[in-house]
């Protein structure tokens, strides 16, 4: 029988816990390295919405049929491993902004529709959506991972990574087969090996709030989004900048919100917590997923404000490519910057 293989994972984000829980199912040996109180968490502030329409156009998401489909069933099996309810599916509606763009995608109707959509007087349906509780998963897989894995709390340190050939290396005494990296935008500050990849990194920030007035049955999403958590407890956002890379709440972000507040027609409310986090984006708006040509050495990354919907599918692609070679989807895999990568 061939040995499994043994993997070097850095950064337990979202990203990292979905690609760790594929390669432990994978039977891999998996030794991760994070450090949450060094390199702050994205997945921490996210909404964790789901969605598979957007724009004004309400186009179906990239890839939107065969990623919705999986996640009905990834998130429901990775609670049951974990015994903690996480994925909260819940009808999402979008009001129509005011009379004309109503009457614009109504005389467009028949060229938008698609079986997402399911259209009202007032607005659209859209199905399959809903959100995950992302922090309480990513603290239950952290326990997982303390049972199932080697887990370092602390930072890895690039140079200190020994490559004896394409496919052995050495940390802190330790021999690995892949080294798989997946810090969230700190790899466009800090990593030598995908640094130059063209990141396009957007500070987000939203506000958990206590309503009565808005309804817990359904997201809003109009401009924003507006999602009940229980408890009358509500998350609206977000934000986005592509100035300010720190962890500190703007007052420019807490404007925006509070507009966005009215815009949902909130009219009292109290806020309980800003949240802000930098989205790992891409140029390209395409994750970065793969390994660099005839190297052991891959990136799990870009996920930019999908992460929820787009890691399970693509965690499953980088585990076939690792245990049989399987191709990865060009529009992700790293080899589309080939060119940046000199053999
Ligand atoms: C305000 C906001 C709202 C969002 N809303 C949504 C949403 O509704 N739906 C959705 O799908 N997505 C949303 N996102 C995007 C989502 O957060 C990201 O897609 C996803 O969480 C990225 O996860 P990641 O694991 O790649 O990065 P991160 O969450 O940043 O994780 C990276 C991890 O790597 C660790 N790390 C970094 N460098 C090192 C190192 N050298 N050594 C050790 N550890 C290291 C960090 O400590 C961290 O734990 C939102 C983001 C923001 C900011």
């Amino acid at each position: 029988m061939p040995k499994s293989p043994k993997i070097l994972l850095i950064g337990q984000g979202l990203a990292g816990s979905i690609l760790g829980f594929e390669l432990l199912n994978a039977n891999c040996e998996l030794t991760i390295y994070n450090s949450p109180t060094i390199f702050f968490t994205s997945s921490i502030a996210a909404g964790g919405l789901f969605n598979p329409v957007t724009g004004r156009k309400l186009e179906k998401t990239w890839l939107a049929d065969e990623l919705f489909e999986l996640i009905f069933s990834f998130y429901p099996s990775l609670e049951k491993v974990l015994g903690k309810n996480v994925f909260h599916p819940m009808p999402l509606f979008r009001p129509f902004a005011n009379d004309e763009m109503k009457d614009w995608l109504l005389e467009r109707k028949s060229q938008i529709d698609h079986p997402y959509l399911d259209w009202t007087e007032e607005g659209v349906w859209i199905k399959k959506t809903g959100w995950v509780e992302v922090d309480k998963l990513i603290e239950a897989l952290a326990v997982y991972f303390y049972q199932q894995a080697k887990v370092f709390e602390k930072p890895f340190v690039y140079e200190n990574l020994i490559e004896f050939d394409a496919n052995q290396f050495e940390y802190e005494s330790e021999f690995y087969d892949y080294v798989i990296f997946s810090e969230g935008f700190h790899a466009q500050q800090n990593n030598p090996y995908f640094k130059h990849l063209c990141f396009l990194p957007a500070k987000g920030e939203l506000m958990k709030i206590k309503s009565n007035e808005a309804s817990e049955d359904y997201i809003v999403n109009k401009n924003g989004f507006l999602l009940p958590i229980g408890d009358k407890m509500f998350k609206l956002g977000a934000t986005y900048s592509w100035k300010d890379f720190s962890q500190v709440p703007s007052e420019t972000a807490l404007e925006d919100l509070q507009k966005k507040a009215e815009l949902f027609g909130l009219k009292e409310y109290q806020i309980v917590e800003l949240l802000v986090g930098v989205r790992p984006a891409t140029q390209d708006r395409r994750p970065f997923v793969g390994f660099i040509p005839g190297k052991n050495i891959g990136i799990f990354n870009g996920f930019g404000s999908k992460g929820v919907s787009l890691a399970p599918y693509f965690a499953k692609e980088l585990v076939e490519n690792i245990l049989h070679q399987k191709e990865i989807n060009p529009e992700v895999s790293i080899h589309r910057f080939s060119h940046l990568f000199s053999v």
